[in-house]
């Protein structure tokens, strides 16, 4: 209910006597007044209206207090303001009667007793000293009111309003679309200007909520990956299921980390959940690369010598960015992928690759030397899982561990890719590692007797020795599969050796 309506009329004649009290007997009934309207139910704001029948009024505005002298007597009014006045300024009259007045934005905030300054002081004051003890005080409870009911109400404030439609709802599309900018440009304006590795969420919500899904791309542990497209541009959705929310909020969480962002790691576009009203839609969007993942990928296309070369270089570069930790104010933790595999990695058009799929990533608090998320450590695919978390002998509070295990994983990643590799148009044909030792969806206990046990690898052919990249990257894998897992290489020792074949 909007009393303000009828109160403003009363307002503007406000020297009428019968309309104004004195403080003395505002202040009873104002008291009075305020628990027994605080029991009723209301969503406006509540103001003190002397003018009003029960001297409670209410209004989307603010509440008006103000003192005038009226025959040289003080005289109070107490009303409310409503929004239509507020904009249009009516509730500030120019009267030079009114000498205190203020506006303010909680319930009953009028509820205080202005009173004019000592005449005999005031005539003496000069303007500069009135200015200062008059407006300014009046200015910053204006001010403070202002703030106060941006902040608490989420209302009728126009300012509010403003605030409102730039956090809660999305951008037109055309505005964002209209920049002309892919999301490439936007993601580097965006992202260089230091708001870490992410897009604004606002932003992202609104590329989320104009793409057009065409056709599902792939299936994983998590529901669905749809080419959709975005402005003309395509870009991989990846749909999780509501029940795997925090999945998908753990791998939004992890494309986000600052300073991820790398030419080899799958570049995050957007994550969004959108309520439907019987479901959630949890949405990962990321850049779009047609020729799928490396598995798909070997499966259907040999490599070159120097293709594997530009293959490997960039998986590695990938993997030694990802764990490296960067120390600054703009620094990165040390992230390890614990999935690493074929699937994981997509082929870029440019023949290199990107690393995907970071939804079970850990990463390293380096100030609590802490791994960021109590680990359940047998995750992953068992396939491609190290002896050490095969037998569970791995020290989960270690997050090199983690990296090692990542390592022994990107050797069988090399050893599938170096098998497609052509010379001389001869080439093996596309097999999982471990496929001629373990059935086809092996168990834990089938993978750990022969790793563990039998301590067996995948086989590095004798041709591979004829060529000298081949040899290398034979060498490479042998050192990645070692059982103790502090002899393994690093990512970045990998990613120079490579560096040195590259031509
Ligand atoms: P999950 O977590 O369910 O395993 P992934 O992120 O690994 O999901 O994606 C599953 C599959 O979807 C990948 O193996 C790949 O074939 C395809 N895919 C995922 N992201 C992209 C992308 N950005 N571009 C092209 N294909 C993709
Ligand atoms: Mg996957």
């Amino acid at each position: 209910m909007n009393l303000s309506g009828t109160v403003l009329p009363y307002f503007a004649e406000s020297s009428t006597e019968s309309l104004v009290m004195t403080p003395q007997r505002y202040s009873k009934v104002g008291t009075a007044l305020i628990f027994l309207y605080v029991t009723q139910l209301s969503t406006g704001l509540k103001c003190i209206c002397l003018v009003c029948t029960n001297h409670i009024c209410e209004t989307e505005g603010a509440c008006w207090n103000s003192v005038m002298l009226l025959n040289g007597k003080e005289e109070v009014l107490k009303s409310c303001v409503s929004p239509h006045q507020m904009k249009g300024q009516i509730f500030c009259p120019s009267s030079s009667n009114i000498l205190r007045r203020e506006c303010c934005f909680t319930d009953f905030c009028n509820n205080i007793t202005l009173h004019l300054p000592k005449v005999g002081n005031l005539s003496s004051w000069g303007p500069l000293k009135l200015a200062v003890v008059i407006v300014v005080p009046v200015g910053l409870l204006c001010l403070a009111g202002i703030v106060a009911i941006c902040t608490l109400r989420d209302q009728q404030c126009p300012y509010n309003k403003i605030k409102k439609h730039d956090v809660e709802e999305p951008l037109s599309d055309h505005s964002l679309m209209s920049s002309g900018k892919s999301i490439k440009d936007l993601i580097f304006d965006l992202t260089t200007s230091g708001s870490g590795s992410g897009l604004p969420l606002l932003v992202q919500r609104t590329i989320a909520r104009s793409i057009v899904l065409h056709e599902t791309i792939g299936k994983g542990r998590f529901g669905e990956v749809w080419r959709g497209k975005w402005s003309g541009e395509d870009v991989a959705v990846k749909i999780f299921s509501s029940r795997d929310e925090r999945s998908w909020f753990r791998e939004a969480e992890i494309y986000q980390t600052i300073m991820l962002r790398h030419e080899h790691i799958l570049g995050f576009i957007a994550a969004d959940n959108k309520d439907n009203g019987t479901w959630t839609q949890l949405w990962l969007v990321s850049e779009y690369h047609e020729h799928g993942s490396l598995f798909d990928y070997l499966n259907c296309h040999t490599v070159s010598v120097d293709g594997v070369i530009i293959l490997a270089l960039s998986i590695a570069s990938g993997l030694a960015h990802l764990h490296m930790e960067i120390i600054g104010t703009q620094g990165k933790p040390a992230i390890a992928h614990r999935d690493l595999k074929s699937k994981n990695i997509l082929v870029k058009k440019n023949g290199t690759c990107a690393i995907a799929d970071l939804g079970l990533a850990v990463k390293h608090d380096s100030v609590t030397n802490m791994i960021d998320i109590p680990s359940n450590h047998r995750v992953g695919t068992k396939r491609y899982m190290a002896p050490e978390i095969l037998d569970d002998k791995i020290n989960i509070n270690n997050i090199e561990s983690f990296k090692r295990t990542d390592i022994y994983s990107l050797g069988l990643v090399f050893w599938e890719l170096v098998r497609r590799c052509s010379i001389r148009g001869i080439h093996d044909d596309y097999q999982l590692p471990y496929y001629d030792m373990v059935p086809s969806d092996p168990s834990i206990e089938d993978m750990r007797k022969v790793v563990c046990d039998q301590k067996l690898r995948p086989n590095i052919p004798n041709q591979w020795q004829s060529c000298e990249a081949l040899r290398m990257m034979g060498k490479i894998m042998h050192e990645c599969w070692y059982a103790n897992g502090a002899a393994r290489l690093t990512a970045l020792r990998i990613k120079k050796t490579l560096s040195a074949y590259r031509n």
